[in-house]
This record gives C-alpha cells, structure tokens and sequence, in this order.
C-alpha cells in the first residue's frame, strides 16, 4: 500500500476522503455547531502536507446518517468552516459532491486552493459502493488519498469503488498511523501482551473476543460483558444484565484460555445497584453475593486491584470496551482506575472503541496513553482479524498501478 508521501501531488488535484463526521449541538443557541473538533485536527497532517507540496485539494467527508437525501442539516458547512479556521484558508464548499458544476469548479482550482464537497451521503450511491458515483467522484481529481481510518471497513464509493478509477491512490497519515499502532500492538507485540475487553455485550465482540485469544497473554474482562462470563460459570448475578444464549460460548472461550495458558481475569467484585440510575443506592458485594434484586454495574475495589496489579507487567495493552456504566459517576470507578493504571505503566498502550476513547479523554489522560483510535467499528474490525475492505483496495489499486507501468 503506497503512502501519501509516495505520489507526487505538486500541482495535481487530490482527493482526500477524511472523517469529518463530527458531533453538533442538536439545540439551543449553539444548534449545529460542532461540539468537539477533534476529527477535523487528526486530519491536519495529511491535508497540511499535501498543500506544502502544492496540490489543488479536495476534502471530501461524510456527517450523520442522511440516507441518500439532502438534508441541510447534515451539510458539512460547519466543518468547511472549522477547517478554513485551522489551516487559516478560505474554503470553498460545493453544493453537490458529483456533478458538472462541482467539476467546473476542480478543473479551475489553483495549487493551494481547498475545496470542500458536500456530504457524500447525500447520495445513496456512496454506502453503495455504487460504482457510477464512484467515477464522479474519481472525474473530479488525480490522486486519491484515503485519511478516513473510521470508515475503512465499510465498502463505501468514496473509500473502496473509487480506488479503481483514479490513477493514483495511496493511504493518509492518520490511516498509516492507525495500522501501524495496530500492527505494533497485535502482530509485532512486546510481550506481555493484555487485552482488557468490556463494554456493553459479548455477542458485539466476540469475534473479536476469538480471535484475539491466538494472540494475547492475558485477558481481563470487565462491563457488562463480564456479566455473562459469570452467569455462564454458574454464579448468579441477580437482575444484572445478561446474555443467556450465549452462557455457553462464553465458557468455551475461557476453556480455551485455559488451554492456551492464557491468564483470564474476571471481576470478583462488582459494584451493584437497584437500577441503572444515578439516584439509586450502591453498595460494593463479591460476585458470588450478588444480592436477587441488583444488578453489576461496574468492577468493584477488589478486582480494580487485581486487574491493574497483572496490567504492570504488561508490555503491550490492547483495551477496548467501558469496565461499567460509566456514563454515570457512581459506576465510573472501574473505568476510571483501569485509565490511569495503562497512563502510568511503562507499555505501549493503545485504546479502540468509541465510549471508551471517551472514557479516557474525560478522564484527562488522552495524552498519557500510546494511541487512542479514531475508529470505533474499524478498530473492533481490525481486532475481529478482518481485512478492512478500504485498505485492500488500496493494496490492489497499488498492484493494478504496478501493472500498468
Ligand atoms: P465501545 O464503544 O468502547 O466499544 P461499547 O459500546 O461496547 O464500548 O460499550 C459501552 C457501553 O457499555 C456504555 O454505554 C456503558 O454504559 C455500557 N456498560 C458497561 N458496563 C455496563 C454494565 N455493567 N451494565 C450496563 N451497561 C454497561
Ligand atoms: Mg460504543
């Protein structure tokens, strides 16, 4: 797979198919302002590189879920506009991310300019993989460049369709960066390597679950997820929530990790309530005194020390999924503890998944862990062992480039 920095962009038009999919406020006085920037700033060096080497560039992005139909409220007009406040350019942004017009307005672009295209999902064509739109896309550039690492295990026009009608395509630097922080973390790991997997269900990441077994050192299981581990191992967890069809795959997974050697961690304690409510009274019980009328909804002290004391030896940590409901303080505990534990051990720490980034910039330590991924669905991809369909297409438009010259 070619990098950006493999192609010559110097007056040339190039595509860059970035994730702008950023949160807005949805009312009050800020309604459709963008509430966090952050997608918008990892995509600066890539499209700061590709002005300095004098290309005519082209930003094109997704927001929210329009389904094919133009809807003003998902423009990326506030993001045109952060991005003009960042790079200190003006944007120019087109009515309609295909189409004549905004091919006029491509084939009169100057080095330097910016042009942003309007949603992608205005049309239906792009979670299509229509291959069509995918060629008004490729009609409007000479160099395509894939930065949208969030997106890349969908086969959508804009990162797989359009690879096979443009000349020249290759990966940005934050979609570099992600894979290579994978590749460091799971194929090449210094070892110990753990993975700490919780969240809301077992059946979401399972596959994920497997297929990091043939890898990993030791597990540590915490969220709701962990429920069904227990319940599956024959100890009641009261109104907690489960996943009865799946007690008994749950149990093979820790057969498994027994055969292999893999030290496999499951809470001991856990913190329950009444109900999944900020209000209702907590109180802190081993799991196998779950009282009938609660529920587990976070990691308690004892197992916080257990799971942080075996993540000191680590040397690689892979972390995605919330040790409980988190979003509440009082079953925040768990995540919190396991976040400053992997900020302050000596190991490459790279954190997956879209609430549990969250966990960790709330807790202030973003800057204290190796890597936080940008992609939820991708990163769970990525540890489900699955080729993201959008890197292989730029492995194979490298071979079909190879070819031709
Ligand atoms: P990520 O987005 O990081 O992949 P998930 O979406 O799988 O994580 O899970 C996050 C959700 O799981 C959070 O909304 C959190 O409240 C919920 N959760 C975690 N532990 C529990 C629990 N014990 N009971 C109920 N919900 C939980
Ligand atoms: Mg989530």
């Amino acid at each position: 797979m070619l990098t950006v920095k493999d192609i010559e962009l110097s007056g040339r038009r190039v595509f860059v198919r970035v994730d702008f999919n950023v949160p807005l406020y949805q009312s009050g006085d800020k309604s459709g302002q963008i509430t966090d920037d952050a997608r918008i700033r990892r995509s600066l060096p890539t499209l700061e590189y590709a002005l300095a080497n004098n290309a005519k560039l082209l930003v094109a992005s997704h927001l929210g879920r329009p389904k094919g139909k133009v809807m003003p409220e998902f423009s990326l007009a506030p993001a045109a506009k952060c991005l003009g406040d960042l790079i200190g350019k003006k944007i120019i942004l087109t009515d309609d991310c295909i189409g004549s017009e905004t091919e006029g307005i491509a084939n009169s672009m100057t080095p330097g300019d910016v042009v942003m295209l309007e949603n992608l999902r205005f049309h239906s064509g792009e979670q299509q993989n229509d291959d069509e739109f995918a060629r008004g896309l490729a009609s409007l550039c000479d160099v395509y460049v894939n930065d949208a690492f969030a997106v890349s295990h969908r086969a959508n026009a804009s990162v797989v369709a359009i690879t096979r009608h443009v000349p020249d395509c290759a990966a940005g630097f934050l979609l570099q960066k992600e894979l290579d922080y994978f590749d460091q973390a799971m194929t090449h790991p210094e070892r110990p390597l753990a993975a700490v997997v919780g969240g809301a269900k077992v059946s979401s990441k399972l596959a994920a679950l497997e297929n990091i077994m043939r890898r990993v050192d030791m597990i540590m299981i915490g969220g709701a997820m962990a429920n069904t581990f227990l319940k599956g191992s024959g100890i009641d967890m009261g109104q907690s929530r489960v996943e009865p069809e799946l007690f008994e795959t749950a149990a093979n997974v820790m057969k498994i990790a027994a055969e292999k050697g893999i030290r496999f961690f499951l809470p001991v304690d856990v913190v329950a309530a009444p109900a999944l409510d900020a209000d209702a009274p907590i109180q802190v019980v081993p799991v196998n005194k779950m009282p009938e009328d609660q529920m587990a909804l976070d990691i308690g002290p004892a197992t916080i020390a257990r799971y942080t004391e075996a993540l000191f030896d680590a040397k690689t940590v892979v972390w995605n999924g919330p040790m409980g409901a988190f979003e509440i303080k009082s079953f925040a505990k768990g995540t919190e503890a396991l976040v400053h534990c992997i900020a302050a051990i000596d190991a490459l720490t790279i954190v997956g998944g879209g609430d549990t980034g969250v966990a960790v910039h709330n807790s202030g330590r973003a800057d204290d862990v190796s890597y936080i991924s940008t992609g939820g669905g991708a990163f769970l991809a990525l540890l489900e062992g699955k080729p993201l369909p959008a890197v292989a297409a730029l492995v194979e438009a490298e071979k079909q480039h190879e070819s031709i010259n």
